[in-house]
């Protein structure tokens, strides 16, 4: 199949105003039947609160009104309408069967107050996901509860200090390569401990030889990514693994990036004793906007006494239940048992795809993010050359020669009807681009994106300013985006 190129413009199409300069005085998009009831007098029922003047609102009719939330909904990006391969979020389609399946009356109408006698399918779910991402991972105990995978390294390292007080020595440190995601040291410094920093050797990995100096006595755990942000798998984990066991410390890894992994090695094999997954990620449930997150935390037996309370078990009477009784564990870290909804699509998924299956999304997540590194290779500047497993770390070395920065280049890209990679991170990179495809992308939309991104880089050579204005074909273009985070403005008010 030949693909034709996505062309960028840098012209606007302004075929739409505010719902509000729409209005004219009586239309409606709506029609009520005749009232069958006797009117009441709504001052009376209402009291101060009735009002007769409803202010400024718009008055449209039904096509008006449709065509206005239909428009505005494809002035966002989404999944379902292109790539979009930001780094280290593992944004990758979320199968329509998993949306089926949470829809199903029992489940979606289920109550967390409900007897458990009466909730058997519901708890069946959980242990089944449980035992799946168990075996997935190779750990031997799991909680469903965390919100997410920065809430799951916060319930990690819960269980890391409880099992460090139960030994009567609780630990100061936690030690975290510098490639690492932020919320890696944010965890860590609101649980409590001191962060200090272990430098990547020139391959992007651990320093194994600079580990063994800083490891001693007086440090709780490595909190390791794996493969770590650039997207190199930590070879010399084995070796890591023993450094930190021989001096009483534990493995912490940040299981963000198993959509590398899942069916071809497990952590629990390779010396890791607690681990979040972000089923938001590597198991397909919505992630940004159509959340919520899940970021399950699995554990080696010597922390599962700690796991957060209610723990689901099989009771003598062959029937699943809650246990609440749990002297040692750290307590509830989510209102009843976790983002329920997350752990059926999650469910859906690996059942969908099986063993085999599995591991073939896991290669070619792989095989996709080495045909664009293959692709872009001399257009943009590869500061690691280490084996790529499911993205690649580009640089904007090259650009940055016509003062073009990754951020601007990732805004052209917008301009070409991709989502953006992820820009500035991993910290190591000084102007990343960290390139994702997963496994969902076929050949020819990743042949669309290479184009674009060699589009780009000439542009850069013969008109750096147009990509510096970057992008042109949006609504808005360059926001401040700490000011949007910070002081949102989510209503519109006439002025
Ligand atoms: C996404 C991510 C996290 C945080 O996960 P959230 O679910 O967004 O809280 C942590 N570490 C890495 C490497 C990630 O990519």
């Amino acid at each position: 199949m030949k693909h034709i190129p996505r062309k960028a413009t840098t012209h606007v199409n302004q075929n739409e105003g505010l719902i509000f300069e729409k209005s004219s005085a009586g239309k409606a998009a709506w029609r009520l039947p005749p009232l069958d009831v006797p009117e009441v007098d709504t001052a009376k029922l209402l009291g101060a609160a009735d009002r007769k003047d409803l202010g400024h609102m718009p008055e449209v009719s039904e096509i008006e009104i449709i065509r206005h939330f239909t428009r505005l909904s494809t002035w966002n990006y989404a999944i379902d309408l292109g790539m979009y391969p930001l780094g280290s979020c593992t944004m990758k389609y979320n199968p329509r069967v998993n949306e089926v399946v949470s829809r199903l009356d029992g489940l979606a109408n289920g109550h967390p107050y409900q007897p458990e006698k009466i909730s058997q399918g519901a708890l069946r779910i959980l242990k089944t996901l449980s035992d799946c991402l168990i075996e997935i991972t190779g750990m031997d105990a799991i909680t469903l509860q965390p919100a997410a995978g920065a809430h799951g390294e916060f319930t990690g390292l819960l269980l890391v200090r409880a099992y460090h007080q139960s030994k009567g020595h609780a630990r100061k440190k936690i030690l975290i390569p510098d490639s690492a995601h932020g919320t890696n040291p944010a965890t860590a410094a609101t649980v409590g401990y001191a962060v200090e920093n272990l430098k990547s050797n020139p391959q992007g990995m651990v320093d194994v030889a600079a580990l063994a100096s800083q490891m001693n006595e007086d440090v709780a755990a490595l909190m390791l990514t794996n493969p770590n942000t650039l997207g190199v798998f930590e070879h010399e984990i084995h070796k890591i693994a023993d450094i930190m066991h021989a001096k009483g410390g534990l493995l912490y890894m940040d299981g963000a990036n198993m959509n590398a992994l899942v069916g071809k090695v497990r952590p629990g094999d390779f010396g890791v004793d607690v681990m979040h997954l972000n089923l938001h990620k590597t198991f397909s449930t919505p992630h940004g906007g159509g959340g919520p997150g899940s970021g399950p935390v699995a554990v080696k037996k010597i922390l599962e006494p700690y796991l957060p309370t209610p723990v689901v078990i099989a009771k003598s009477d062959g029937t699943l239940g809650f246990e609440y009784d749990r002297p040692q564990s750290v307590g509830r870290v989510r209102a009843f048992y976790g983002n329920f909804g997350m752990f059926v699509r999650a469910l859906a998924y690996t059942l969908a795809n099986g063993p085999d299956g599995l591991r073939q999304t896991t290669e070619d997540a792989v095989l996709n993010a080495n045909y664009i590194r293959k692709g872009l290779e001399g257009v943009y500047d590869l500061p690691y050359p280490t084996p790529s497993m499911h993205e690649v770390v580009f640089s904007d070395k090259l650009q940055a020669k016509k003062g073009v920065k990754t951020m601007d280049i990732a805004k052209r890209l917008i301009d070409y009807g991709f989502h953006p990679y992820t820009t500035a991170f991993p910290l190591i990179v000084p102007g990343a681009l960290m390139i994702e495809p997963t496994e969902s992308e076929s050949k020819e939309e990743m042949d669309l994106f290479i184009d674009a991104m060699k589009s780009i880089a000439e542009e850069v050579e013969e008109d750096p300013e147009m990509v510096l204005a970057a992008p042109h074909t949006t609504r808005v273009s360059r926001l401040d985006e700490v000011a949007a985070a910070r002081k949102p403005v989510l209503r519109w008010k006439p002025s």
